[in-house]
């Protein structure tokens, strides 16, 4: 089977940056990406919702970098204090938003049926949802991580079909966030062939095929060229790392070219 899946960079800046160091960081990875020989990898920066607009007055939809949003809100409008809706955030020049990032999970127990109405509303508004989904380490002890990670899919993307957009799932083992531990570039490709067999039959195996599947967990300049040679690890979705520029950058490097 064919596939012009081409390679992915992403970067969660998480709650990092206010605007003025938003703007700061973003003009540095622009410039070290514009100085230094760019490969064909799609980049993508998830800053704080307070930078986007100004992140996308800089980028005014060049330097090859497009923007995204670390979580939104499933209704488009209405009394939801707090919240920001897809149509928001498409106005300030987002194409991308995170879906059920694992810290979303556990610190705002937000379940696989509430984000499946999140993916839903990214599609309305011209959004393509990053669906993250990851086992905790004791669901990969206890060997019941198949089920969880099929449960996450199946669930939180149930309804989405054929003639559904654009849509990615990142791969981001708990146990690896943050933490210093990275899965290895084995077990990583062992569970993104997984994913794509499971979205193979939630939808056909022709999509699943078409589909950007990242790896995140503690991705470094060091571990990322190996992980992004599995066959079924198209890029990555990087914490820590994408807070530094020279660090972003190499890893954007790393990535072979389609
Ligand atoms: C993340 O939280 O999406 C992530 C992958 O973090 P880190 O790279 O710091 O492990």
């Amino acid at each position: 089977m064919t596939t012009n899946r081409k390679k992915m960079v992403a970067g969660n800046w998480k709650m990092h940056n206010d605007q003025t160091a938003a703007l700061g960081l973003c003009r540095e990875i622009v410039q070290i990406l514009n100085d230094e020989k760019r490969n064909d990898a799609e980049v993508v920066l998830f800053p704080p919702f307070t930078a986007l607009s100004a992140m996308n007055k800089l980028l005014n939809g060049g330097g090859g970098i497009q923007l995204g949003a670390q979580n939104m809100h499933h209704e488009d409008k209405g009394a939801y204090t707090g919240e920001i809706s897809g149509g928001m955030l498409t106005s300030v020049g987002c194409g991308f938003v995170l879906i059920g990032h694992s810290e979303r999970r556990q610190y705002f127990a937000e379940s696989n049926s509430f984000l499946n109405q999140k993916c839903h509303a990214a599609f309305r508004h011209g959004l393509c949802p990053v669906f993250c989904v990851g086992e905790r380490l004791e669901e990969r002890e206890s060997g019941v991580m198949w089920e969880v990670l099929s449960s996450q899919i199946k669930e939180g993307l149930a309804g989405v079909s054929a003639s559904s957009p654009r849509f990615i799932v990142a791969y981001e083992p708990v146990w690896a966030i943050g933490t210093g531990k990275t899965a290895s570039a084995d077990q990583a490709q062992e569970v993104h062939a997984f994913i794509r067999s499971t979205l193979g039959e939630l939808i056909t195996p022709e999509i699943a095929m078409q589909v950007t599947l990242l790896y995140g967990g503690s991705v470094k300049p060091d571990n990322a060229g190996e992980l992004f040679s599995k066959p079924d690890i198209d890029g990555g979705l990087i914490g820590g790392a994408a807070l530094d520029a020279r660090s972003f950058c190499e890893i954007v490097k790393s990535c072979p070219t389609s």
